[in-house]
């Protein structure tokens, strides 16, 4: 029978591997009693990864648990941060001509180190602007379904900062949005009048070559992982303490194929970690945040953060064909900011066609019309949507009313046929491997 993958979530005294924590899981087939339980990686989905694997009523000899320590030693990275911050010293001393950056091993290189890479392609001569926007000095990393990334489009990123510049933020927890953080250090280190500090939370240890320990903690947001340790995690604490009345925000863009009730989880400790800051408290507030992730993923965000709303406004990404605002035969992106923000302050830009809607009280899409019927502007793809009287909603234009299955889907369909759907998109007719959302051309 279908099988199911549930995540019963970070457990106390889970074991690790070289991601840290794993996460505990359970296999479900139906009709079967509970299923038997076991720990998995919690940042690699992908077995060739990380294929860490245990069964949580194993027994683990003394042996196995020696060799996994050495291994995940062994799978760190050849550097230490602090070691990255003093190479990064000495090679901004170097002249022009001595700078090179390996782009096999994704590493600046210093003079004595020329030899050991002397077989790899390297790029020269780089500037001090290479070195202020790595994003672009990077290669993206490519891993379909473990780290894929998607770097906003100038245009998306330009409008973040703006709009949370405008909204009096200071300060940005940037978990897993290096593209954003490079904008705002950037701008920090070239204009006077411009205040606002970010810190950049992310699992890619590359970003460690470019910013120092205030700037960057290597971070694994799907168990809330430090990687290093105390000392970082108080980094992060220190950042998130509003001194002088400087607002807070956290801006996080996690990898879609990712688990949704594992980043929850640990947003909801950094929004702990904020609120203990406080001393007279914060109350029962929340740490303000934007969670830019698909529209598909609403009803999942919402479970978890019933305080969120669903934005209008399409991220668009540089290095992803299908997310992309295209100038003619506008691609849509699916991507949409969650926030527990008043969404009436989320100021949309008009010359992109967003407008505001009185009665919903936010500005929402040019397609996306106001249905009398439901009070509200119904459309999450940005198409306009239409409404069924019989299903008592609007729905996606392409769906037609079924009276054998009495709801409204798409006209080729078999009737009576629940396909359970994408884990992913939620579409029918392939699994989440192989979803079309997660992949690129
Ligand atoms: N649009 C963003 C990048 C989003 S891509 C920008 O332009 O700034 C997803 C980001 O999450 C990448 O930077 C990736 O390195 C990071 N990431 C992926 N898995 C992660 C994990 N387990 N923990 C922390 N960060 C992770
Ligand atoms: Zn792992
Ligand atoms: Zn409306
Ligand atoms: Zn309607
Ligand atoms: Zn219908």
């Amino acid at each position: 029978g279908p099988t199911a993958l549930a995540l019963l979530g970070p457990a106390p005294g889970a074991p690790c591997c070289p991601h840290g924590p794993a996460l505990l899981f359970v296999k479900t087939s139906q009709g079967k009693e509970e299923g038997r339980r076991f720990y998995a990686c919690s940042a690699c989905r992908d077995r060739k990864d990380c294929n860490f694997f245990q069964w949580e009523d194993e027994k683990v000899s003394e042996a196995r648990l020696a060799a996994r320590e050495e291994y995940n030693r062994s799978h760190q990275p050849c550097f230490t941060h602090r070691q990255n911050v003093d190479r990064y010293k000495n090679f901004v001393l170097l002249p022009l001509s001595k700078r090179r950056f390996c782009q096999e091993c994704q590493q600046l290189l210093l003079p004595a180190e020329w030899k050991k890479h002397s077989h790899h392609q390297f790029l020269c001569d780089i500037t001090t602007t290479q070195l202020k926007s790595p994003s672009q000095l990077l290669y993206p990393l490519e891993n379909k379904k473990t780290n894929a990334q998607y770097l906003f489009t100038d245009r998306s990123c330009q409008f973040l900062l703006h709009l949370l510049t405008d909204l009096g933020f200071r300060r940005v927890l940037s978990v897993g949005t290096p593209r954003l953080h490079e904008m705002i250090q950037s701008k920090a280190s070239q204009e006077e009048e411009f205040n606002v500090r970010s810190l950049l939370l992310d699992i890619d240890f590359r970003y460690s070559q470019f910013y120092t320990e205030d700037e960057f903690c290597h971070y694994n947001m799907f168990n809330h992982h430090f990687f290093g340790g105390e000392a970082a995690r108080e980094t992060c604490r220190k950042f998130l303490c509003e001194e002088n009345g400087e607002r807070v925000i956290m801006v996080t863009d996690p990898p879609f194929g990712g688990l949704v009730e594992a980043l929850a989880s640990s947003f909801k400790k950094l929004m702990a970690m904020w609120r203990e800051t406080e001393k007279e408290g914060h109350d029962n507030r929340e740490m303000p945040t934007f969670w830019i992730f698909p529209y598909f993923f609403e009803s999942r965000i919402l479970d978890f953060f019933p305080s969120f709303s669903m934005m209008d406004y399409q991220v668009d990404y540089d290095n992803h064909a299908l997310y992309k605002h295209g100038k003619t035969g506008r691609r849509q992106s699916p991507v949409r900011i969650f926030t527990n923000l008043t969404p009436s302050m989320i100021v949309l830009p008009e010359e992109e066609g967003y407008r505001f809607c009185t009665v919903c009280q936010r500005y929402v899409s040019s397609g996306n019309q106001h249905c009398e019927i439901c009070n509200s502007c119904t459309s999450k793809d940005g198409r306009r949507w239409k409404h069924c009287v019989l299903c008592k909603k609007c729905v996606k234009p392409s769906w037609f009313h079924c009276n054998n299955c009495k709801c409204c889907t798409l006209e080729k369909h078999s009737c009576g046929k629940s396909d359970s759907g994408c884990f992913v998109c939620g579409k029918a007719g392939h699994k989440r491997s192989a979803c079309p959302s997660l992949s690129r051309s």
